[in-house]
């Protein structure tokens, strides 16, 4: 029996994960589970699953949770210490990391310096604190299975010795892109699009922060730079190739000219399944690939004159340091804005770029350094978005 401590509970990573759990409650238990504010969905899950211990966002959303869970025997927390606490829980075997950004750094890192087998859905951790997290993972030899599809894939379709093992015989890693709802759109068309069509994603039903990044391209910005520290290679080392229909998850080109695949229907059941039952499977209820259905697959190259996050992410990349925790920050301030209304589509991509060249871009040596780049870059990109100086 693998207990199962499930950051970011309420989300859609979240949902999905609770529902492998369920449908195989004779080999996962859910341990404990953390959201931010969403009471009645946390209360839903606290009825089902009675985990041991919960934590929430604020005191105040945890004293509603209570109040809605009482006879209940689940302790109820809030805050970063809480959060930070049940992932290093001995009761735990597994930490899944399913919150939304870079808030769930600390809390993924508590999970990895416990020992913990590390479920990682939370791309912007891994981004941001890049080699830090990287050395951790390594230092206590912690199973670090990545769950973003993409990688997921890569993972399935490298060598399962360990990762970044047999390196020699990898020439490539394809990274797959759906391209997102605008993959069509002129500039022009794109100027004006509304948080609702932009979060309508065409192949995943997914958190808002995560399906704008997918309509901008940072989501492949981001999953560029997390391919280069999960896999040890360089964004020259890694293709993005644009497959409209989300079905090949990503590839693994070796020096022998054989290409390695992934497939499946794009529903993150798949992966998540993966990483809880590694090295074996279980069952996912996800249906069938008919690939007669199916018929066709595309493929063709990502436009960065249309998407330019995905070059900014290969930049930060390469200036190193704090930049990609310099990039994703603005990212997420952008994003927010978006949401708000506060700024256009397009505008995001300028906002990133602007932090980015503005931002002073130094070594990162210690996670301090990494929280004191995304704090200073929050700032920029606020006080850009507020004078309207991105343009
Ligand atoms: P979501 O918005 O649906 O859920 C986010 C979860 O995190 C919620 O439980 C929320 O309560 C919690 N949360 C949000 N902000 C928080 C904060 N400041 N402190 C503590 N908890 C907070 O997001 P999602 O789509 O489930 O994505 C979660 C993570 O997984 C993201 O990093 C995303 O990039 C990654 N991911 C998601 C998918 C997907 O299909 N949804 C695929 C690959 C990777
Ligand atoms: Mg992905």
């Amino acid at each position: 029996m693998q207990g199962i401590c499930l950051l970011g509970a309420t989300g859609s990573i979240g949902q999905s994960t609770l529902d492998i759990i369920a449908l195989h409650p004779d080999k996962f238990t859910l341990i404990s589970a953390s959201a931010n504010e969403s009471v009645d969905k946390m209360a839903d899950i606290c009825r089902r699953f009675t985990p041991q211990r919960v934590v929430m966002g604020s005191e105040k959303a945890r004293d509603e949770l209570a109040q809605q869970c009482q006879g209940l025997a689940i302790s109820f927390e809030w805050g970063e210490g809480a959060l930070e606490s049940i992932a290093a829980d001995s009761a735990v075997d597994q930490v899944m990391a399913a919150i939304m950004g870079f808030a769930g750094l600390k809390p993924t890192l508590a999970g990895i310096r416990a020992g913990k087998r590390t479920l990682l859905a939370n791309k912007e951790s891994l981004v941001t604190a890049g080699k830090l997290f990287m050395d951790e993972v390594a230092r206590h030899h912690v199973t670090l299975l990545p769950i973003d599809s993409e990688h997921n894939a890569i993972y399935q379709s490298l060598p399962q010795t360990s990762l970044g093992a047999h390196k020699q015989d990898v020439s490539k890693i394809i990274l797959t892109a759906s391209g997102g709802p605008f993959r069509t759109w002129s500039l022009e068309e794109m100027s004006s699009v509304t948080p609702a069509q932009a979060c309508k994603h065409p192949n995943w039903s997914m958190g808002q922060k995560i399906s704008i990044d997918s309509a901008t391209l940072m989501n492949k910005g981001l999953e560029l730079i997390e391919a280069c520290w999960l896999f040890d290679v360089t964004p020259s080392e890694v293709d993005v190739v644009v497959h409209p229909e989300s079905i090949i998850h990503s590839m693994v080109s070796y020096r022998d000219g054989s290409v390695l695949a992934q497939m499946g229907n794009p529903d993150m059941k798949i992966p998540i399944a993966y990483g809880m039952s590694w090295p074996n499977r279980v069952e996912t209820s996800v249906a069938p690939l008919s690939l007669i259905d199916i018929a066709r697959l595309n493929f063709e190259s990502p436009d960065l004159v249309r998407f330019p996050n995905l070059k900014l992410a290969a930049d930060a990349w390469f200036a190193g340091g704090s930049a990609m925790a310099v990039l994703n920050a603005a990212n997420e301030v952008a994003v927010a804005a978006f949401l708000n209304r506060q700024i256009g589509f397009l505008d995001i991509a300028r906002v990133n770029e602007k932090v980015l060249m503005a931002a002073d871009i130094v070594a990162v040596n210690a996670l301090e350094e990494v929280f004191e780049a995304d704090e200073s870059a929050r700032r920029l990109a606020l006080g850009m978005i507020s004078r309207g100086d991105f343009l």
